[in-house]
Parts: C-alpha cells; structure tokens; sequence
C-alpha cells in the first residue's frame, strides 16, 4: 500500500462555532490511497484542534512511523470504499437514493437566510443553529424557525452547563420546544446529568462521543448520535445506536469537497440499509469556505447534495491533475 497526501487550505467566511475566533485558513491534507493493481481511493484528513483532534503535522508524521490515528484510520476505510467504486466505474450518488440536509446556520450574523419560508419552500425541513454566541439573537432566530413550522437542531458544543441548559429550555415558548429535533452536545458528558438532560428536549451526542463509557452503562444518555465518518468508526456507532435504540444523523466534518461527498455517500447508503433509523444528515458545508477548484465541483437543490462527477466519489479529474507527495509506503 501506498499513501500520498497532499496538503491544502480551507478560507472560512465565518465564524464556524463558538469555540474560536474566525482563522485565516483551516489546513487539511486529502489522501491517496493505492493499494496496487489498478485500486486506488481518495481522502480526506481535516483535523479540528479546537474539538480534540491531534494536528494535521502530528497525524501525518505518526503515519509516517506506521501509526494511524482514528482519524486517519477512518480516512483509509474511506479511501478504500472510494477505491472499490472507482475501479467498478461506479459513482456512489447513483447507487443509493438522495438523503435531505439540514440548513446549517453557523454564524448567524452571516449566514441569514432570506426568510425561512423562503428555505421551506426550497424544500428544507430541518434548520441547524450553532448555539452559544449570541443567546438573545439566536432565540429570535428559534422563533422565527418554529413559527415557518420548520424542525431545528440546536447544537451547543459542549459549551453550556446543566444549569444554564434547564434554564434556557424553561425560556422556550412551546412552540419553540416543539419545534425542537434534538439538542446536540448541550454540556460537557457527564452520565447522570445527561440522563437529566434528556427528560427536557431530546439529546444528540457529538462531540463528547468518546466521553461515554458505553460498556458500563445502564441507559442510554442520548436519543441521536452523529456520526461523523471522518473520525468515528461507521459500524461501532451504528452498534450503539442499535442496542440503545438511537437514532443516528450524519454529517460531514465541515472539511474538504471530498470530506463532504465522503459523508453524503455514507448517509445515503446507512438509511437505504436502516430506513428510519438515520434522519436527515448534515453535509452540505461547503458553503462555509470561499469557493474553491473542488467545491465548484458541488452544487446542491435546496436541502439535496447533487451527484458530482466522476467515479467513487467524484472529482476524477481534480484529483488527477493535483500534486501528491508520498507518505508511506508499506509491503
Ligand atoms: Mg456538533
């Protein structure tokens, strides 16, 4: 096997959540993978400091040593379900059926839709708010979401308490709290506060997923969890959600064109596998970088990610015409 990368720069246009100020440029690296004989896939690694993840130079230089982190791990099975697809000619948006989108709302001095009427009709049904920066703005927003009877998924980060968390539902009209999917991360883990938490809005668990002790619990601290394919073994997250009888949802890293296809590819073909099981995913981001080569590539119809072209998941030529360094090569 051997592995190329080759590094690039994401130019957000906004603040992506609350944890940090706006940077400059978000470093990743897309991956080759070539196994020989013709199968060949393609990757993404978009580490994200901020939420735990060791940095882009750290992966790459323990891959270089033969050490994978989950990260990297999770982007080698990637590539290689890419691989396979390419060398059946297949394109992954035409093996499974299309799966809706939330609106992302990240940054919500930027990103105002023009009405949210104006989203339903797009054809949006569920709007998701990063919480935590602007409590009096964003619950105005919340209002407005529910009064367009649209569904929202509030996502906190991690960043509140139990207290402050109870103390914001009990803020909520009715029609807000019914409006409400679930409440992503809404206070660090903590296993009998987030059984609590779960008696006043339905809970996702994102990224505090790998705080639960899952072999020694008794109930589930969670309704949904978010599968993210760029970090979290697929299969393992699928396993809870079917012994603990969760919900699951989808999403992209907020990472490279070829990180969200990845994730699109996955969500599509989990809720052929397991229909209601999976809800509506979350991989329509790229719209939070400048425009780039790749992210032309995309294009979506309201809350649809459209088929990019090519093989595996798209961008044939893209990837043919990039430059690749080798990283590794293992017998
Ligand atoms: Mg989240």
């Amino acid at each position: 096997m051997e592995i190329f990368y080759s590094p690039y720069s994401l130019k957000p246009l906004q603040f992506l959540n609350a944890l940090g100020p706006k940077q400059n440029g978000r470093e990743g690296a897309l991956l080759k993978v070539d196994w020989g004989e013709g199968l060949v896939g393609y990757a993404d690694l978009h580490p994200w400091s901020e939420l735990g993840d060791a940095s882009l130079e750290e992966q790459l230089s323990d891959l270089r040593q033969g050490l994978y982190s989950p990260q990297v791990k999770q982007s080698l099975w990637l590539a290689q379900r890419d691989a396979e697809l390419r060398q059946q000619k297949k394109n992954i948006f035409e093996l499974h059926n299309p799966i809706k989108n939330n609106f992302l709302l990240a940054d919500i001095q930027i990103t105002q839709p023009t009405t949210f009427d104006e989203l339903k009709k797009q054809g949006f049904t569920t709007i998701k708010v990063k919480m935590g920066r602007n409590l009096k703005e964003e619950c105005r927003l919340l209002s407005q979401i529910a009064d367009a009877g649209l569904k929202v998924r509030l996502d906190f980060n991690a960043m509140g308490s139990p207290g402050s968390f109870e103390e914001f539902i009990k803020s909520l009209s009715n029609k807000v709290l019914h409006s409400i999917e679930y409440v992503e991360d809404p206070f660090p883990f903590e296993f009998s506060f987030w059984v609590e938490a779960r008696k006043l809005a339905k809970i996702a668990l994102d990224n505090q997923y790998e705080k639960v002790p899952w072999d020694e619990i008794s109930t589930a601290p969670c309704d949904v969890i978010i599968i993210k394919p760029a970090k979290m073994d697929v299969n393992l997250a699928l396993a809870y959600c079917q012994k603990w009888n969760l919900k699951a949802t989808v999403t992209s890293y907020m990472d490279h064109p070829v990180g969200v296809t990845h994730a699109m590819g996955v969500a599509m073909e989990l809720q052929q596998k397991y229909g209601e099981m999976i809800l509506e995913s979350g991989c329509l981001t790229h719209h939070l970088y400048q425009a780039d080569s790749f992210s032309a590539e995309l294009s979506s119809e309201g809350p649809y990610l459209k088929k990019v072209t090519g093989t595996g998941v798209g961008f044939d030529q893209l990837l043919g015409t990039t430059i690749w360094f080798q990283i590794k090569k293992t017998q």
